[in-house]
């Protein structure tokens, strides 16, 4: 090859690479690095779901409540930034005072957490703050900074034999508890708020559930602000946010009857 050849093959090679690295996160709107694809997201979101199921108490073997969630779910995420992912939302009957993102779409929330919201913008803005968490793959960004998606990639890519057994386990482990950045967690409470409110849900219902989660994490640490950490002023800037865009939510769903009736008194 000559001199002249080799340089045009290096700045194309150079430049494929710069494009492949580059992801735009749809909620920024800025570029993020993250050398992986979508369809990595789906086939880790895939291949860990269920070892999560597992390790996290099996799925609340309640077919009425399970809808019940994952309908709440879609509602906010068919509004989202990426309403083309295939989402699916699960409650684990698990105590731990928690919810999860998986890349690609795979939503968590514990018999825990459901027991402690009372009504269904309440679930709403978790589900919705989850959904933001897989439209910006901050799990993803999250694993990379941890050097996880390799090993949790060649899994996922390879066949099952049972050797690979024990990495799903540690690698689930792991994801379990990932920690976000606070400034992903700002990022994901404004994007999650606009979804429930585009998804007609009464936007006091983030403020209610922070509330709540603060005041019991000072009796004893929840999980879910161990991986999910508080940015600054939190409930602040939401209310500051509801104030003003949506100062009108008389019509806004809130939901108490129906989360009674659909979540709690079957969870009794
Ligand atoms: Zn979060």
């Amino acid at each position: 090859m000559s001199k002249r050849k080799l340089i045009v093959w290096g700045v194309f090679s150079l430049t494929c690479l710069f494009i492949y690295s580059c992801a735009t996160n749809p909620i920024t709107g800025e570029d993020e690095f993250i050398i992986y694809g979508e369809d990595q997201d789906i086939a880790i979101g895939r291949q860990y779901a269920p070892e999560m199921e597992k390790q996290l108490g099996g799925k609340i073997p309640d077919a009425q409540l399970q809808d019940y969630v994952n309908s709440v779910g879609q509602k906010v995420a068919g509004v989202s930034h990426r309403p083309d992912f295939e989402y699916h939302f699960t409650a684990l009957d698990h105590n731990s005072v928690n919810a999860f993102a998986l890349p690609g779409g795979y939503i968590f929330i514990t018999r825990g957490m459901l027991e402690k919201l009372k009504t269904e913008s309440q679930l709403a803005s978790i589900l919705a703050h989850e959904t933001a968490h897989v439209v910006a793959r901050d799990t993803m960004e999250a694993m990379s900074r941890e050097m996880l998606v390799g090993t949790a990639l060649s899994v996922a890519l390879s066949r099952e034999g049972s050797s690979t057994v024990s990495t799903v386990a540690d690698v689930t482990r792991q994801i379990i508890s990932l920690k976000y950045s606070r400034e992903d967690e700002k990022v994901a409470d404004i994007a999650g708020m606009d979804y429930m409110v585009a998804a007609g849900y009464n936007p006091y219902g983030m403020i209610e559930t922070f509330e709540m989660l603060e005041s019991e994490n000072e009796s004893s640490p929840l999980e879910f602000l161990s991986t999910h950490p508080s940015p600054e002023n939190r409930t602040g800037y939401i209310a500051e946010r509801i104030e003003l865009n949506y100062y009108i939510t008389d019509n806004m769903k809130t939901g108490r009857d129906e989360y009674q009736k659909y979540v709690l008194e079957r969870l009794k």
